[in-house]
């Protein structure tokens, strides 16, 4: 099976930012007071109104190459993969995929802080009184999950890891999640980053660069890499 772990780079073409292109500060907004748990408790309005932005920005975004390309191998050989993205936007079911893991949560969804009930809203604009369908709590917020708090998803990553035997990576820098340690149980990989990244591990800088723990490197961007991506991916396959 082939695990795919994609994050910002993959939407980027597709023209969704994320707090990391924004230095601190994103469209007026400090990101610490909108992306953490702090933050959250301390103006439930403010951070609202932020994913209402966020949300309603998506809407008439398109998926690119890249996304399709993962759909495309998700048709071509299904049940065999594990499509896992940090990303929080909806373009790769947009293009097609059915089966998505989103490790931080999903934009157009909103979740019951008292039932953990989770309900898609789409694109529309919520607010403070938005209720829970399921128990009517009025305890509801964005689906994303925050600084300072778990992402219980992330327990799909271990479960990838026993059952692939090829790993992608698309557009990550490693610099949520390590995938150095990821990659570390493949003997099969392809890293897709438009740049070299230093690998900066739980214990400091390392001496080698994220992309020498991979078997293949394409230093570009995810839309110019789908020719070449879906080429090994086929010659993994067929052995
Ligand atoms: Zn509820």
């Amino acid at each position: 099976m082939i695990m795919i772990f994609s994050g910002a780079g993959l939407s980027a073409e597709s023209g969704i930012s994320t707090f990391r292109d924004h230095d601190g500060l994103w469209e007026n907004y400090d990101v610490m007071q909108v992306c953490s748990t702090q933050g959250w408790k301390a103006d439930r309005t403010l951070v609202t109104q932020f994913y209402n932005a966020r949300r309603a920005d998506l809407q008439d975004k398109k998926p690119n190459a890249a996304h399709l390309a993962l759909a495309s191998l998700e048709k071509k050989y299904p049940g065999k993969l594990y499509n896992l993205t940090q990303n929080v936007d909806n373009l790769l079911e947009k293009a097609g995929c059915k089966e998505v893991i989103h490790l931080h949560g999903t934009l157009t969804d909103v979740r019951c802080e008292t039932c953990e009930h989770v309900w898609d809203v789409g694109y529309s604009v919520q607010d403070v009184h938005t209720s829970c369908p399921r128990c009517k709590s009025t305890c509801v917020r964005h689906n994303v999950v925050m600084f300072g708090e778990a992402a219980p998803a992330y327990e799909k990553i271990y479960e990838a890891i026993q059952e692939c035997e090829i790993f992608i990576a698309i557009g990550t820098s490693g610099q949520v999640i390590d995938i150095v340690p990821i990659v570390s149980e493949f003997s099969d990989s392809i890293l897709i980053n438009p740049n070299k990244e230093k690998h900066v591990s739980a214990f400091g800088l390392q001496d080698r660069y994220i992309d020498e723990h991979f078997k293949y490197f394409l230093q570009m961007g995810a839309v110019e890499a789908v020719p070449e991506m879906m080429n090994i991916i086929e010659e993994f396959m067929d052995v």
